[in-house]
């Protein structure tokens, strides 16, 4: 099936005008015929290399900040509001098996956050979990990893240490750490440590990189280590951020991540916007390239993933704003999406383009916002009904459109 778009955007250094994109499902009715959007921009699907999905609730849950190192957040966090109102739905018994319980509900709910903000993959920073964890959800959250929570504290939430995870990967998958998410000495003698395990590797991707200088990002682009920047969680929580110019300088293999809205972006839209407004020379279709190319490099992924081609089963159209695509990016809220198809499954959008495949429509939420009728996939509405019903009340979250 043709979709003729205003523009279509294959890679961070391919964009088409007024030429159509083909799109590709098992699900398209077979007299399918070209559509007319104009009005839209074509994309492949966002990457989200830092979330932790259990952590998607909101407000942010901190009242000290700025801290000179995370892990007095981690403790101090414990007496907020948000934190404590999310007890109410799950409580952490120390298992960190998110698979049970209450705790797919918190997950869902962010794996929402994800599908509503473009991000067809996401990587959850948590200890692995079982295999029905990473299946049968509308987008895809990376099971092939290895990881270790942080050097500073290290796998307190489960799984082996940082060598031994690293070893476990065999070079085949990333290796996730978080390093130096402070300002302190402490955040300051992880980069030497992560060196000495001989850890700074071409699948290792450092979450944070905060007290990272100029000599250690060298070290990390000629290792071809990869980097993931949290510029809101960073500057919310800590108060400074990655030396991002210097990387780019440098040509370290960058990535963005939200981090959980409990100290970050509520999506991924609102990243960018954030990051363009505190790093306004970083040029658009750089930040693109971090949330997909660069992203899917450090994350293994298989070819061809966040870029567009012939036949796209994985797209996102968008509305256009801006005769740039790149520049369009940082005009979009989550209504703007108006159709993200992932695997050749419709997941989100506005709900005309639902004629055009055989769906169990049981499968599927219908709302209405701004005279616009939408759909999502895996009926988020009624993991909302599960949370309220624990909650005793209705919550609104930022992240959701209804
Ligand atoms: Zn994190």
């Amino acid at each position: 099936m043709k979709i003729n778009v205003s523009s279509c955007v294959y890679n961070p250094d391919k964009v088409t005008y007024d030429q159509p994109v083909s799109i590709a499902s098992p699900l398209l009715k077979e007299n399918s015929r070209d559509l007319n959007c104009k009005d839209l921009i074509a994309y492949p699907p966002f990457i989200n290399s830092h979330d932790h999905l259990i952590s998607n609730w909101h407000p942010k849950a901190s009242e000290s900040q700025p801290y000179k190192n995370v892990n007095l957040w981690v403790e101090g966090m414990k007496a907020t509001p948000s934190f404590m109102e999310r007890n109410k739905v799950w409580i952490n018994d120390g298992s960190f098996d998110l698979t049970i319980g209450t705790a797919p509900l918190i997950i869902k709910l962010g794996i929402f956050k994800n599908m509503f903000s473009g991000c067809a993959v996401v990587q959850d920073h948590i200890r692995k979990q079982k295999p029905e964890y990473y299946q049968g959800n509308p987008i895809t959250i990376l099971e092939d990893y290895t990881q270790c929570h942080s050097v500073s504290m290290g796998n307190w939430w489960g799984g082996k240490t940082a060598v031994e995870e690293w070893y476990d990967a065999h070079g085949k998958m990333p290796f996730v750490i978080h390093l130096a998410e402070g300002t302190d000495d402490a955040a300051r003698t992880c980069f030497p440590k992560v060196v000495r395990m001989n850890l700074l590797q071409p699948n290792t991707l450092l979450i944070h990189a905060i007290a990272l200088n100029k000599t250690d990002l060298k070290r990390c682009a000629d290792e071809g280590t990869s980097i993931c920047w949290c510029p809101e969680s960073n500057l919310f929580l800590i108060g400074e951020t990655l030396d991002i110019y210097t990387c780019m300088e440098l040509g370290a293999n960058v990535v963005i991540g939200t981090d959980s809205p409990m100290s970050g972006s509520i999506n991924m839209l609102a990243e960018l916007k954030f990051a363009h407004e505190h790093f306004p020379d970083i040029p658009m279709n750089e930040m693109f390239r971090m949330i997909t190319t660069n992203a899917a490099k450090a994350l293994f992924l298989p070819e061809g993933t966040a870029t567009l081609g012939k036949d796209n089963q994985d797209i996102l159209l968008i509305k256009k704003y801006s005769d740039y695509p790149f520049d369009n990016l940082l005009k979009l809220n989550i209504n703007d999406i108006q159709f993200f198809m992932h695997k050749g499954i419709p997941v989100c959008g506005e709900s005309s383009f639902l004629d055009h495949f055989e769906i169990d429509r049981d499968n599927y939420y219908f709302f209405d916002t701004n005279s616009e009728h939408r759909f999502a996939f895996g009926r988020p509405d009624k993991v909302i009904a599960q949370i309220d019903d624990l909650l005793g009340y209705h919550k609104d979250f930022p992240f959701l459109p209804f």
